[in-house]
């Protein structure tokens, strides 16, 4: 499956972001769009990350603008280059390209420096002596107006003097900080003299031990915004409260540019954790088998799982952008991936189960090579040969020695029509002397029906998929279910244990299973439609040659709104 490269006109209705950059561009208050995405290399990317990246990069190419890649690293101690890596390998595989516009804000730090500095010396900012836990006590309520700080009124060159030693690494971590001289009385937390600046004693990814003092996100983002001459900051609903800090921390100073902060709510899906912190946990306790577990949103979990980026963005831009949170359901992100594959991926033959099947009839030795359609609707993807002999595996729940009414399935003397090949019917079933279980079934074949019809018209009710026990390759198959036990995510209680709510059977291994002998060849990345079992991939890291994993990307129909429809 080839990849497709996103579309740069929108297929998906406005929304009211577009619309305000629209009219931003018509007005001419822009001559050119840009924006940004501004990771915390903090963990790799989740499906909420690819609503904004679809969003953000999106936007800049329908327009023909720009979208900046930008990481915001100004806090040393939780970001790691390991995180750098994976977030631009994962942009670059939803199909976005930065081009040479990718930043780091840790870029800025002398400049973010000199800026402050500027404040200082205007009165704009001062250095605080109270410790976190004071600094918390003063700061007040949304009853209560904050206490202003008795170091608020410093002059600007002992401020100066201070914060020049706080950067030498003259004081110890916690014991200073820089702070924005705004409104302790604001009804707006966020603009209580909000601290600007730390000092923690850590080194740092990428300018290692430069720096001992370290801005903070509300000071560092609107600047870096404002460095890069970016037009709209685009940034989930969280941060509308802190929008007051942002346009004051652009205004305060002689900032280039005047960014403007739009906010939209974030991505929640059910059967899904979304926080990277507590993706982080999974990970580190060993819940699952690493970031891109293919159980995990991340968009290296989905990319393992088979999932592809035109089906990420199909998703994107149908659950929308709006300013309303709302919870959107994973059946649809299923739906995109589904529909994306039904189209493009090639179809196979495999049996998950296998139970033996004997055709009596059939000459020993002889092999026959059955044309087979790669694809039902698409005959550009071709045909291929699958060899057929005497002795075949079915699925073991395509039999039942006491068919229950609706089963049209195989059963004793009952025929069914195997896939590409022929009208086969049960003439007896062997059973293990000790369990009783049946390990295979006897049948005969009608010569007459190669290819899969009857020329005398005699119709079966089922026909099932096989493989031959001579040709077919063993492998190794997992299927998935959610990760998460409740559909709102949203109703574990805040501080409840979320590992409480994890599924356990989220991870199904089926060793033993058997697939054509076409996808013994198979390459990594290959994605095939397994005949009425879903959509599989090959795993590339957990494959080793003659020994294939292939993953469940998804299965043919929604079973969980299946299952809703018959129990509502
Ligand atoms: P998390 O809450 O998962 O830790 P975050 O917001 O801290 O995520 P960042 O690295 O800061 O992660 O996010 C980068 C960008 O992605 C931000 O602009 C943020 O608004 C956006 N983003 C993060 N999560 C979502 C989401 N669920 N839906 C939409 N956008 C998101
Ligand atoms: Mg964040």
């Amino acid at each position: 499956m080839t990849t497709q490269p996103p579309k740069a006109a929108p297929d998906a209705p406005s929304d009211f972001i577009r619309d305000i950059v629209e009219e931003d561009l018509k007005s001419g208050k822009h001559a050119r769009v840009v924006t940004r995405f501004p990771p915390e290399p903090n963990g790799y990317l989740h499906i909420g990350h690819a609503k904004s990246i679809c969003l953000n990069f999106g936007i800049a190419l329908e327009r023909g603008g720009a979208c900046h890649l930008r990481f915001d690293d100004t806090n040393p101690v939780t970001e790691e280059a390991e995180y750098v890596e994976s977030i631009q390998r994962d942009v670059r595989w939803l199909g976005f390209d930065w081009k040479d516009k990718l930043f780091y804000a840790s870029d800025y730090f002398e400049r973010l420096y000199g800026y402050a500095v500027e404040l200082v010396k205007q009165g704009s900012a001062y250095v605080c002596d109270l410790s976190p836990e004071e600094m918390r006590r003063d700061r007040g309520d949304f009853n209560r107006p904050g206490k202003e700080s008795p170091f608020r009124n410093r002059s600007a060159q002992e401020n100066l003097d201070l914060f020049g030693r706080m950067r030498a690494g003259e004081f110890a971590d916690g014991s200073r900080t820089l702070r924005a001289k705004i409104d302790m009385s604001s009804p707006n937390m966020n603009m209580r003299d909000p601290v600007l600046y730390r000092i923690k004693k850590a080194s740092h990814h990428r300018t290692g031990d430069a720096w001992c003092i370290y801005p903070m996100y509300d000071y560092a983002h609107p600047l870096s915004d404002a460095f890069e001459g970016i037009t709209h900051s685009i940034c989930t609903t969280e941060f509308e409260d802190h929008r007051p800090l942002y346009d004051w921390a652009i205004r305060s100073g002689p900032a280039p540019a005047r960014p403007r902060q739009i906010e939209f709510a974030r991505l929640s899906l059910t059967y899904t954790l979304m926080s990277k912190r507590k993706l982080l946990e999974l990970v580190e306790r060993g819940l699952v088998s690493g970031w891109d577990d293919p159980r995990m949103p991340t968009i290296s979990g989905m990319r393992r799982r088979g999932y592809t980026p035109e089906a990420i963005r199909e998703f994107c831009g149908r659950v929308g952008v709006t300013k309303f949170p709302s919870l959107s359901e994973k059946a649809l992100l299923e739906d995109c991936i589904r529909d994306d594959l039904n189209r493009r991926a090639p179809r196979a033959l495999a049996v998950l189960k296998p139970l033996k099947v004997v055709i009596e009839n059939y000459p020993e030795g002889r092999v026959e090579e059955l044309g087979a359609l790669n694809h039902p609707e698409d005959p550009s993807l071709g045909t291929r040969k699958v060899p057929f002999c005497r002795e075949l595996y079915v699925e073991a729940d395509d039999f039942r020695e006491d068919p229950p009414p609706k089963f049209f399935r195989l059963a004793p003397g009952r025929e069914v029509r195997l896939r590409y090949a022929y009208y086969v019917k049960c003439t007896g079933v062997v059973k293990d002397p000790t369990t009783g279980a049946v390990v295979e079934l006897r049948c005969s074949y009608d010569p007459a029906t190669r290819g899969g019809g009857s020329p005398d018209g005699r119709k079966v009710k089922a026909t099932i998929h096989w493989v031959s026990a001579r040709h077919a390759a063993a492998a190794t198959v997992r299927l998935y279910d959610h990760l998460l036990g409740v559909a709102d995510p949203g109703s574990i209680p805040e501080g409840d244990d979320f590992r409480r709510h994890l599924n356990p059977g989220s991870l199904e291994t089926l060793t033993g299973c058997l697939v054509e002998p076409s996808l013994a060849q198979a390459g990594p990345g290959g994605r095939w439609q397994f005949e009425r079992q879903g959509y599989f991939c090959l795993d590339a890291a957990d494959s080793k040659p003659g020994a294939p994993v292939f993953n469940r990307t998804a299965t043919l129909r929604d079973t969980w709104a299946k299952i809703a429809k018959t129990q509502g």
